[in-house]
């Protein structure tokens, strides 16, 4: 590992404890990613950490914390997306599952 990629692990470390994410998970989630960082500041390094956090959790086939808006997906239908999303989109995070052929949770089913 490079020193310079070595000093993006442990940015992102000081970083992701910071904001209270798991660390181990992050790091994992940032694998081979490390070296785009240097150009960012820590704020939009620790907004990236939680962007990994939220696609690996809606891959999973979970809605992301906080992510409370029932909105309609002209593709996947009813779906949940984040607070102030708009109530219809063309497409939507969710697509990503959709296409996938895994798990797109709907509002419908909380009901
Ligand atoms: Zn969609």
């Amino acid at each position: 590992m490079s020193a310079g990629i070595e000093a993006q692990r442990l940015r992102l470390v000081r970083i992701a404890q910071a904001g209270e994410l798991n660390v181990r998970r992050t790091l994992r989630l940032a694998d081979g990613e490390l070296d785009t960082l240097a150009t960012c500041t820590d704020s939009e390094v620790l907004a990236y950490a939680h962007a990994l956090h939220a696609r690996a959790t809606r891959r999973a086939g979970h809605v992301p914390a906080g992510w409370t808006q029932a909105s309609r997906c002209d593709g996947c239908g009813p779906v949940w997306l984040w607070p102030d999303a708009p109530e219809r989109v063309i497409a939507c995070p969710w697509c990503w599952n959709r296409v996938a052929g895994a798990p797109v949770p709907s509002p419908l089913d909380a009901f």
